[in-house]
């Protein structure tokens, strides 16, 4: 059985836009309940490690650039079937394939700057949740 939690981040590109409150807007209208919710910014090295699976990807180092040059915002949401159902309402990676009225077709400006970010499994969902939430910071 699939999980009910996912985590997000709206990307430096949206936050720096000022898209986060339409972005969070249509999260909430899909359905998904805000279970914890952080304004920060990423160090390097933060960002590095975060995306530590993609170091040996060709864009790894402009990924951590960008990952680390603004405020991002960082949520766990909740809802049945959460990762999946999250990745549909994201889009696909590259804005250009993405589907009409998907958040990244609508916000995301290139392949890397591209909005939001989802977790691809339950797994991931609950590494990365932990990652920037301990147990007092979730509802
Ligand atoms: P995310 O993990 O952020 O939700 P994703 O799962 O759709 O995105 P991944 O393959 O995990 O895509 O890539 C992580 C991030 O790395 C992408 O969201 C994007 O910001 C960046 N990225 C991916 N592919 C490329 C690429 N070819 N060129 C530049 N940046 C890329
Ligand atoms: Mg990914």
């Amino acid at each position: 059985m699939s999980g009910n939690r996912t985590f997000t981040m709206i990307k430096p590109d949206a936050y720096a836009a000022g898209n986060s409150g339409a972005i969070l807007k249509m999260i909430e209208e899909a359905g998904f309940k805000l279970v914890a919710m952080k304004l920060t910014q990423l160090s390097a090295d933060t960002a590095g490690k975060f995306y530590e699976v993609h170091k040996e990807r060709p864009f790894y180092g402009d990924l951590v650039k960008y990952m680390s040059s603004g405020p991002i915002i960082a949520a766990i949401l909740e809802k049945d079937n959460a990762v999946v159902d999250f990745r549909k309402l994201i889009g696909a990676t590259n804005p250009a394939d993405a589907e009409e009225g998907t958040i990244r077709k609508i916000f995301a400006k290139s392949i890397e700057a591209n909005a939001v970010h989802g977790s691809d499994s339950d797994e991931n969902a609950a590494i990365e949740g932990s990652f920037y939430f301990s147990e007092t910071e979730r509802v």
